[in-house]
C-alpha cells in the first residue's frame, strides 16, 4: 500500500470520510442483514473484532454482541492491529466468518478536535489522547518534525537566497529520525550535498534550491537574520528512518505501518485521524493477503470488512460514545471458493441498502436476566 512513497498522498486521500460516516447503532444491524443476504447462516455466524483495547470501543463490541447473537471473537491489538495468528481459532468457533477491524480516533464534538476524547472516569472527567497507541508511536516523530522545521532556516547570504542546516539533519551517520531530501531544498544536491557557501556554528549555509524558490517566492526570504522554515517544510520534504524492531512483532506492526506515511502524518491537520485512516489502509491490505493465504479459511464464508471508528466523546451522564464507522473496503469469501473485494463506494452502497431493523437481535437484559434465574450448575473437582 504504501511501499511507492509517489503514490503515499493519493492512497490517503483515497479514504474519503466526508458523507461516508455510518452511526454504529444503524451500522451493525445493517452488516448483519448484509451477511444474511450473502447467505451466511444467521444462527452460526461467528463474529470477531479487530479493534484497539480502548474502552471506547466497547460499545461497537456491545452491538455486535447484541445484533450477531454472539460475542464476537478478538481478533485484534492495541491501535487496531489484527492478530493473523488468530484466524484458526476463530474458524473454530463458528461456521461463517465475520471479521470487523477498524482503527480508531477520538473527537470532541464542542471544539472539533480529532484526536482527543473524554474520559468519563477520570476525576475530572478530562480529555485524553484517542487513540493513545497511535499517539504515543506518533509522539517522536513528531518531535522529529518540529525540531527539523525550526532548523532548517532561510537566510541572504552574499545577497543570495539561501538555507541555513544544522549539522544534525545532514549527518549521514545517525540511527532513527527525519532525514530530509536535499534535492528539494538545496541547489546541486544530489546523493550527496554540495559545498556549503558557509559555515556557522551548528550548521551550513547552501543555496536554496530553485524548486524551494518557486514555492515560496522570494520575498519569503527575510532581509536579514534568518526564519525558520516551520509548515513550509512539505511531508515531500523528508522521510523517516526508525529504530530497530521491538521484541514484540505485534506491537510493532502499528509503527511499521505508519512509518512510510508518517511524513504525511505528522503534517497534517489532525495527525491522529490520518493515522488512524493510514493504519487502516495497511491493514486491510495485509489481512486480507493472510486470509487468501490461510488454508483455515478455503472453503469457509468469510466477510472482512476495515474501517474507521470515529469516538464522538460522550457527555457527563452519558453511558456509551456516539461512534461513526467509516467503511474503508471488504473482502468476501465464498465457501464455494468464489471471492471478491468491495472498494469504498461499492462497500458503503451495499451497507446503505442493507436494512438497519434486525428483529432477531438480542435483547441483552433479558439474556442476562435468564442467566441469573438458570438452574445452578456444580463444578465437579
Ligand atoms: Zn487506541
Amino acid at each position: 500500500m504504501f511501499s511507492n512513497r509517489a503514490s503515499i498522498p493519493s492512497a490517503l486521500a483515497s479514504f474519503r470520510l466526508d458523507g461516508y460516516m455510518l452511526c454504529y447503532s444503524a451500522f451493525v444491524p445493517k452488516l448483519y442483514n448484509w451477511c444474511l443476504a450473502l447467505g451466511f447462516d444467521a444462527a452460526r455466524i461467528m463474529p470477531s473484532r479487530a479493534f484497539c483495547s480502548d474502552e471506547s470501543q466497547g460499545f461497537p463490541t456491545i452491538l455486535m454482541t447484541k445484533h450477531f447473537g454472539a460475542f464476537p471473537f478478538n481478533h485484534g491489538r492495541v491501535g487496531g492491529i489484527v492478530s493473523l495468528n488468530r484466524h484458526a481459532p476463530h474458524a473454530e468457533h463458528g461456521k461463517d466468518l465475520l471479521l470487523l477491524q477498524a482503527s480508531h480516533v477520538g473527537y470532541d464534538a464542542d471544539s472539533g478536535e480529532f484526536g482527543v476524547y473524554r474520559r468519563l472516569r477520570t476525576e475530572h472527567e478530562t480529555n485524553s489522547c484517542s487513540c493513545g497507541k497511535i499517539g504515543s508511536v506518533i509522539e517522536s516523530y513528531a518531535a522529529e518534525y518540529a525540531y527539523a522545521s525550526e532548523n532548517i532556516r532561510l537566510m541572504r547570504h552574499d545577497g543570495e537566497l539561501a538555507v541555513l542546516v544544522d549539522y544534525l539533519l545532514i549527518s549521514r551517520t545517525r540511527g532513527p529520525g527525519l532525514f530530509p531530501l536535499f534535492e528539494r531544498l538545496v541547489r546541486g544536491a544530489g546523493r550527496e550535498l554540495p559545498r556549503p557557501l558557509a559555515t556557522r556554528s551548528t550548521g551550513h549555509v547552501f543555496l536554496a534550491a530553485d524548486g524551494l524558490i518557486a514555492r515560496l517566492g522570494e520575498a519569503a526570504w527575510p532581509a536579514e537574520g534568518s526564519e525558520a522554515l516551520g509548515a513550509r517544510l512539505e511531508a515531500e520534504d523528508f522521510y523517516f528512518r526508525r529504530e530497530g524492531a521491538q521484541e514484540d512483532p505485534f506491537q510493532d506492526q502499528l509503527e511499521e505501518n505508519l512509518l512510510a506515511p508518517m511524513p504525511w502524518i505528522v503534517t497534517a491537520k489532525h495527525p491522529l485521524l490520518t493515522a488512524a485512516c493510514a493504519n487502516t489502509l495497511a491493514e486491510f491490505e495485509r489481512t486480507y493477503r493472510s486470509f487468501v493465504r490461510a488454508p483455515v479459511m478455503h472453503g469457509r464464508n468469510l466477510l472482512f470488512v476495515a474501517g474507521l471508528n470515529i469516538d464522538i466523546s460522550p457527555k457527563h451522564g452519558d453511558d456509551f460514545p456516539l461512534t461513526k464507522f467509516v467503511p474503508w473496503a471488504a473482502y468476501l469469501q465464498r465457501a464455494d471458493g468464489t471471492r471478491q473485494v468491495f472498494e469504498q463506494d461499492e462497500l458503503f452502497a451495499r451497507l446503505g441498502e442493507a436494512c438497519a431493523v434486525n428483529p432477531s437481535q438480542l435483547d441483552l437484559e433479558r439474556a442476562i436476566q435468564a442467566l441469573t434465574q438458570h438452574r445452578d450448575v456444580v463444578v465437579r473437582l
